[in-house]
């Protein structure tokens, strides 16, 4: 019997579990709160992630130990990782936690990155946003996640107003500040790499954001002809330059016909979700697959997905359960403003299909705002 650690016990892990089971894997869990929805399905170590006593209880029920969110403290990372075998690696952990290592990172990769300088102080702010120019964001290096962490800066009057809002983040978590990039299109490679090297990736995704929180994905993204081989070389690039292990994902803005990498999400990714219904195996076993060494599944697209983020409250699910392609996943969260309470997947077959469902469920929640984009682009 094998059990599988997972540091975080939010919906990614729920859905780790659930893909787990028909490989026969046991899962424990460990989470700072109590009701971490993942719970609901495995059995789950309360405490602090930097609890020594509760990571060596851990480490010592667990065959191999991986994570549902990046934010786990390196350290914590580290030491589990002189107990137990740890993928992703806690050093790659630790660059994709750090939004300055991260593009240092691609930069050195020769992957095209937005201007950006690391912001100790605010005369280094006045003085990078001189180089730079406006508009431009400043966002935090570590602990940001769904636009959190971020402040756009667009008049010399929003100056002082970042300053302050995120200024004494200098002390803890670091300051970056990025060119803003006026992108056609957001496009993300979600990629395994196997404890042997071998890598795979899934389709190329568009995802559309609505206040930096992923709002809805279409995959197979539509004409990427042009940048499909050079966005999946520069994910393996990353992926080999870490020696990295399991599933992640590299964002990526198209600006005027070029990539550029936003960042890396260290673990399965919420503009994977498609995956689950929409190829033959999903973000979430292959990453399994690949901590434990199995060999890799086919990520081969089944047919065309959408997946539409439910922010916030979940909307009524009747109109997507009546759908012949229609897929409910409620990750058994209390409703909350901003918080990720659920997704849907609508599958079809074609991309004149794909529409057809897409517009009908848009109108029956009132989501037509929603589903406007993925419709002009599969029309
Ligand atoms: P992040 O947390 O960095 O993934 O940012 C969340 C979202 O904000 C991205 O998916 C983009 O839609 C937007 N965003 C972040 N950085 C930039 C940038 N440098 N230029 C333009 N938009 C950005």
């Amino acid at each position: 019997m094998t059990t599988v650690g997972i540091l975080g016990g939010g919906q990614l892990a729920r859905m780790m579990a659930i893909s787990g089971a028909p490989l026969g894997l046991r899962f424990l869990l460990l989470d700072n709160v109590a009701d971490a929805c993942a719970g609901q399905f495995a059995p789950m170590l309360v405490g602090d992630y930097r609890d020594e006593s509760i990571l060596a209880e851990f480490a010592d029920k667990v065959d191999v130990a991986t994570f549902d969110f990046e934010n786990v403290p390196a350290e914590s990372a580290h030491w589990l990782s002189s107990k137990v075998a740890v993928f992703p690696n806690p050093n790659a952990l630790a660059v994709s936690q750090d939004r300055l290592a991260e593009k240092n990172l691609f930069r050195q990769l020769g992957i095209g990155v937005p201007e950006f300088r690391d912001i100790p102080d605010f005369e280094n702010l006045q003085s990078a946003i001189a180089e730079i120019g406006m508009p431009c964001i400043l966002k935090t290096r570590r602990l940001g996640y769904d636009g959190k962490g971020q402040y756009r800066i667009k008049t010399e009057a929003d100056i002082a107003a970042a300053w302050t809002a995120l200024g004494a983040q200098t002390l803890t978590v670091g300051l970056i500040l990025e060119a803003f990039v006026p992108f056609e299109r957001e496009i993300s490679v979600v990629a395994v790499r196997g404890r042997d090297g071998e890598f795979r990736h899934w389709a190329l995704t568009e995802n559309w954001h609505e206040q930096g929180v992923l709002s809805a994905s279409l995959a197979p993204a539509t004409d990427t002809a042009a940048f499909e081989a050079e966005a999946i070389a520069c994910a393996r690039k990353v992926a080999e330059a870490l020696d990295y292990v399991g599933v992640f994902a590299l964002e990526l803005f198209l600006c005027d016909g070029r990539l550029m990498a936003n960042e890396m999400a260290p673990r399965v990714h919420n503009s994977g979700h498609w995956t689950i219904e929409g190829a033959e195996t999903s973000q979430f076993q292959n990453h399994l697959r690949a901590v434990l060494g199995l060999p890799l599944g086919s990520t081969r697209s089944v047919g065309v997905s959408c997946m539409l983020n439910w922010i916030g409250a979940l909307p009524d699910a009747g109109p997507v359960l009546n759908e012949t392609g229609g897929h409910w996943h409620d990750y058994g969260k209390s409703p909350r403003a901003g918080r990720k309470v659920g997704h849907a997947t609508l599958r079809e077959e074609s991309a004149v299909a794909l529409a057809e469902t897409l517009a009908r469920v848009g109108e029956a929640l009132l989501r037509e705002a929603q589903v406007a984009q993925v419709l002009s682009r599969l029309r």
